[in-house]
């Protein structure tokens, strides 16, 4: 060992070895955290609980309560039942307010199982929303994360609309590494989604996520062109999710304009886009709410690893928590 092209030799192996384990362990944790990471925005009532709930609770307190809650989108009807059940509870304290709004806000929530089922195989999972809600973004980061629990993923383009929305969407596929389906702009979209299932069956794919149209002139079309797709996977391979994305910024108003999707096809989920945009985020408390389907993940920002899946017991305590 007297030669000095072995000591250095020796150290960076030891070097390299102590980075590659410093790695992994980052990693382990990071992964960690992305599951346990709340659903941002944190404390969006706190500041103003904190002005509403002091002193006398009484008339004007539950005024004040219902404006915030509108004010942060949850909606009138779920903003009415909140205010009923903390007031009707006749808290005498401040503590005991919060606590019984802290549960009213959680019992707005479905008790639904929030996993995507993904038994069958393949398993396809039909994604849809209107245009520009984030619905091509989110299907590249559930992409991501099933590949990152070892299931092999397969997309299809179905958006045949507009030519840009396939490429889009292959560009993702290459990033995250999985195959796409393409198929040609103004073409038949149920036939996309087809050929997506057969070339899984084909490769032994374990799950076909199928890309949609979203304009919303001609919704009637729209409507009846998801209709064909479901319809053609149904019987293709029977479809195991049917996932709305809605856009968190986009208010009441964007709810209103989704109701129509699930009367078209049977939602199973609810996919909560830009949720990292909004200091409005009790729109995730109105969503299931109105459209009956549990919102099951929530995108946080247009990187892969910005999709987490949804809790709402963690949801509520962060919309609570002080700084
Ligand atoms: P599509 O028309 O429904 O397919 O929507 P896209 O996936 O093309 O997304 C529209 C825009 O929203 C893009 O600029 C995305 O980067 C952006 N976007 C999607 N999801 C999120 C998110 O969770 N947070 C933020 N900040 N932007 C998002
Ligand atoms: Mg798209």
């Amino acid at each position: 060992m007297d030669n000095p092209i072995w000591l250095i030799a020796a150290v960076v192996l030891i070097l390299v070895a102590v980075i590659a384990i410093v790695a992994v362990r980052a990693r382990g944790t990071d992964s960690a955290v992305v599951d346990i990471e709340p659903s941002r925005p944190k404390g969006l009532l706190a500041a103003g609980l904190g002005r509403i709930l002091r002193g006398n609770l009484d008339d004007r307190t539950w005024e004040h309560l219902e404006e915030l809650l509108l004010s942060a989108d949850v909606g009138v009807e779920p903003t009415t039942d909140i205010v009923e059940r903390v007031r009707s509870a006749g808290p005498s304290t401040v503590e005991e307010a919060r606590s019984l709004l802290s549960e009213a806000l959680k019992a707005q929530f479905l008790a639904h199982g929030r996993e995507l089922s993904l038994t069958a195989k393949p398993a396809v999972v039909l994604v849809i929303g209107v245009n520009g809600s984030g619905k091509t973004t989110t299907i590249a980061k559930l992409a991501h994360r099933l590949t990152q629990e070892g299931r092999t993923v397969i997309l299809g383009a179905a958006d045949t609309f507009r030519a840009a929305a396939g490429e889009q969407l292959d560009t993702w596929a290459k990033r995250v590494g999985v195959d796409v389906v393409m198929g040609q702009q103004g073409g038949d979209p149920a036939s996309v989604a087809f050929d997506a299932v057969s070339s899984a069956k084909a490769k032994g794919g374990d799950v076909v996520i199928v890309d949609t149209a979203g304009r919303l002139h001609g919704k009637k079309n729209l409507m009846a062109e998801l209709q064909k797709i479901h319809r053609v996977l149904s019987a293709e391979a029977g479809v195991s999710e049917v996932l709305l994305v809605l856009d968190a910024t986009s208010g009441q108003n964007g709810l209103a304009q989704v109701e129509q999707f699930g009367e078209a096809v049977p939602l199973t989920g609810i996919l909560l886009a830009k949720l990292d945009g909004t200091a409005r985020g009790g729109i995730v408390v109105a969503v299931e709410r109105r459209l009956g389907v549990p919102v099951k993940f929530v995108g946080l920002g247009e990187r892969l690893e910005d999709l987490r899946p949804f809790d709402p017991e963690v949801f509520v305590d962060d919309l609570l928590e002080e700084s």
